[in-house]
């Protein structure tokens, strides 16, 4: 699943292909199952309404979602206006948000490009490329709306906590905040709703980095240990984003290129094999509901 630093990369290749460019027209599948699950705010059908002939202002991220905030419809929405009127901050902007789930890709295409498989969602450009959403598996997701208003659709969450990096979580904040959790670490860094973006692989690239077991308490571990733990969080985001993400299964960045990190995964899909530091078999097991791999030795 993308995590953040595969989000990252795909915001960072869709950035300066997508600012300032106008939806000129949509085409989405026709199969209405699927294009409900995908599209889960508004209806599909507002969605498209909605969408045709607007400005995408830049593409940016927030935690594992793709945000797209748009220029204002030049008639507007009546509910765009109600939450505009009630936060002047620009809370009340209208965007475009997807979520890649599992198996999601947000690319641009030549439109004389056949579609892959599973492609459910074209939106033409005005200029001339296609930007396609294909997802074989469909726990992906888009939206479009308010910030106030798909969080009053629940279609994005209420509460999601500090990103790790680029600054907006200090070290003292992190320390605090983890120290106030009474959970094991690995399912402290899976909420989202406490740090944003971090999944699956980095939490456990994170714990193995810091020498911490990802079964430990987080009100538990001591000053250092969550300092460390802060720092190791902090790396394997930033490396892995450098190498352009991992490609686990299927993902690929927005010019449908795999990434690079998966080589430098230090425990993540590597049960017993031999920890690469001490040379003890790599110990695999289930928390938080998820697959979890540590070194018994290297990490206390
Ligand atoms: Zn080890």
């Amino acid at each position: 699943m993308p995590e953040l630093p595969e989000v990252e990369t795909v915001v960072r290749d869709l950035r300066p292909q997508l600012s300032g460019r106008r939806v000129e027209s949509l085409q989405v599948t026709r199969d209405q199952l699927v294009l409900g699950r995908l599209i889960r705010y508004p209806t599909a059908r507002q969605f498209v309404q909605r969408l045709r002939g607007r400005t995408i202002t830049s593409v940016t991220r927030r935690g594992k979602y793709i945000v797209m905030p748009l220029q204002d419809a030049a008639q507007g929405h009546a509910a765009a206006r109600r939450h505009e009127a009630a936060s002047p901050n620009g809370a009340g902007a209208e965007r475009l948000i997807v979520h890649l789930g599992m198996t999601g890709h947000l690319r641009l295409w030549e439109p004389e490009e056949a579609p892959v498989k599973h492609t459910h969602v074209r939106l033409l450009l005005d200029s001339g490329l296609e930007l396609r959403y294909d997802d074989q598996r469909q726990f992906g997701r888009l939206l479009l709306g308010t910030q106030p208003e798909i969080i009053a659709a629940r279609a994005f969450p209420a509460r999601l906590g500090p990103e790790p990096i680029h600054g907006d979580l200090t070290v003292d904040e992190f320390e605090r905040l983890i120290h106030a959790r009474r959970r094991p670490v690995k399912s402290a860094l899976l909420d989202q709703s406490f740090l944003a973006g971090v999944g699956n692989i980095y939490a456990d690239e994170a714990c193995f980095r810091a020498g911490i077991r990802p079964s430990r308490w987080t009100h538990q571990l001591t000053l250092r240990e969550r300092r460390s733990l802060y720092a190791a969080i902090q790396d394997v985001l930033e490396n892995s984003i450098a190498a352009r993400g991992s490609s686990i299964i299927d993902y690929v960045d927005g010019f449908g290129l795999r990434g690079s990190n998966q080589e430098k995964l230090l425990v993540y899909g590597r049960s017993g094999e031999p920890c690469l530091r001490c040379g003890t078999p790599l110990q695999g097991t289930r928390l938080a509901g998820r697959g979890t791999v540590y070194c018994r030795k290297c990490q206390r």
